[in-house]
């Protein structure tokens, strides 16, 4: 309470002067000052000025459940006084790691019986590799290393995660990506196919997978990995066509296909998974984000029984894991979270109710003069600013319209976020209708405040 006592210039003063930002220009941002952000409840956060923002995205892509919940404050302060931390290590266990992992298996598609914790979807993701990579050498075809992922895919920001991720501006920096990580083109129908039917581009785009496992050699391809929905991309949402296709293709070559869940796992999309959303059956799903609603870190890896039977019965030793893998207060979180999402139905709510509601308002923007397209899935919307909307011709990049637009939104008590000339959202699934009205009259005044 003290120190939310300072003002927001001693607050930025003490920022710049220590806190080096993740994904950000250190040196602007030294010169604007942070919005120091101090509270939240339900759907808003407040910033130390005492203005009140509408958080469309959930943080970030993680309040799942809405901020303060009691169930999740009660469940971690009761298990710091209790057992505030025990590793799983050497043959040990804590009962929230237990009970969470039985938990994770019931609300996964079958299949899916065990779990591997991590701190991250970062972590998460190189699990992914090491563990595909000790699949394939269990079973003798070590030569089976090759992992393929998408371009404008986003698996996080370690040397692995950063590597299957597809963005060219993070590979740029540190040497990326790492040897045996090899990117196909992107499902975006409005950049890469056009000129075809939604249904047609998805099945285009996912021969690109056949492809590159081609080019490679199929006995090289150890598996590929993608969001379900990419997030940090742009909201991009595949046709129908697209994850069928690609998991018809994985299952012809033999190869792993990985679901990257951290932003479409719990309920996101209206399904607990994403891939239950988009039609596919992966071997292995990395989560994160949403399954404590960002109230704790906390990650991991589902583990599909074609893999896990292999590393169990003939792998021996697994040389993977970090201290926090199995948190015992980030799993009573996460059990906690799970229950709330079950109490609430929020799986079925979007489905049925905001998800719907949520699609029906972003197709109402295709009236705007500025809007080109829009994307939606559950409660995950994306719209595409365009200079002309007839010919789809873009804005000039040195225009930065979406950083305009989402100047406007900051200024206006919403957080939306611009990928390029993107502009998405993933709000709480909490959410009522009567949010959302809230929420699109918002987007709508900022949208007009760009033209
Ligand atoms: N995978 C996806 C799809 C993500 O969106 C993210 C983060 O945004 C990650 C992985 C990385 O997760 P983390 O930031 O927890 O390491």
């Amino acid at each position: 309470a003290v120190a939310t006592q300072r003002s927001t210039r001693e607050w930025q003063q003490a920022d710049s002067k220590h806190f080096l930002h993740p994904f950000t220009d250190f040196g602007s941002l030294n010169k604007k000052g942070s919005r120091i952000i101090t509270k939240a409840e339900g759907i808003y956060i407040w910033d130390s000025e005492g203005h009140k923002i509408l958080d469309a995205m959930s943080g970030l892509w993680c309040v799942n459940v809405g901020y303060g919940q009691q169930s999740l404050i009660d469940a971690a302060t009761r298990q710091m006084k209790e057992l505030p931390f025990y590793n799983a290590f050497f043959q040990t266990a804590t009962p929230p790691s237990i009970e969470l992992a039985e938990l994770l298996a019931q609300v996964s598609p079958p299949g899916f019986e065990h779990v591997f914790f991590t701190g991250s979807g970062s972590e998460g993701n190189d699990t992914i590799v090491r563990m595909v990579r000790r699949y394939w050498d269990i079973l003798g075809q070590p030569e089976r290393h090759v992992i393929i992922s998408r371009k404008n895919g986003y698996h996080g920001s370690t040397m692995a995660g950063a590597s299957l991720g597809g963005m060219s501006y993070m590979h740029a920096q540190g040497g990326l990506p790492i040897p045996g990580i090899v990117h196909i083109d992107q499902p975006y129908w409005y950049e890469n196919g056009r000129d075809m039917s939604r249904a047609d581009f998805g099945k285009v785009a996912a021969g690109w997978l056949e492809a590159k496992i081609l080019e490679v050699g199929p006995e090289k391809v150890a598996a590929f990995i993608g969001e379900p929905v990419q997030g940090a991309g742009g909201v991009i949402v595949p046709p129908e066509t697209y994850w069928p296709e690609i998991q018809r293709i994985c299952d012809q070559y033999g190869i792993l296909l990985v679901s990257d869940e951290v932003i479409c796992g719990f309920g996101r999309t209206g399904h607990w998974f994403g891939s239950q959303t988009m039609g596919s059956k992966p071997d292995l799903m990395t989560f994160a984000k949403g399954v404590t609603s960002g109230y704790i870190p906390l990650g991991g890896v589902m583990v599909g029984d074609r893999v896990a039977k292999v590393l169990i019965e003939q792998g021996g030793d697994f040389n993977h894991g970090f201290t926090y893998s199995g948190h015992p207060v980030a799993a009573a979180v996460a059990v906690a979270n799970i229950k709330l999402i079950q109490q609430l139905r929020l799986v079925e709510h979007v489905r049925d109710n905001v998800g719907p509601y949520l699609a029906e308002q972003f197709e109402s923007l295709r009236d705007h003069p500025l809007v080109g397209d829009v994307d939606h899935c559950g409660m995950m919307a994306g719209l595409l600013l365009v200079k002309d909307k007839a010919k789809g011709t873009p804005f000039p990049s040195e225009l930065e319209v979406g950083m305009v637009c989402r100047g406007h939104c900051f200024g206006n008590g919403l957080i939306m976020r611009a990928v390029g000339d993107r502009m998405i959202i993933a709000p709480p699934l909490v959410m009522s209708r009567a949010q959302i009205d809230e929420l699109m009259a918002l987007v709508r005044k900022c949208l007009d405040l760009t033209l």
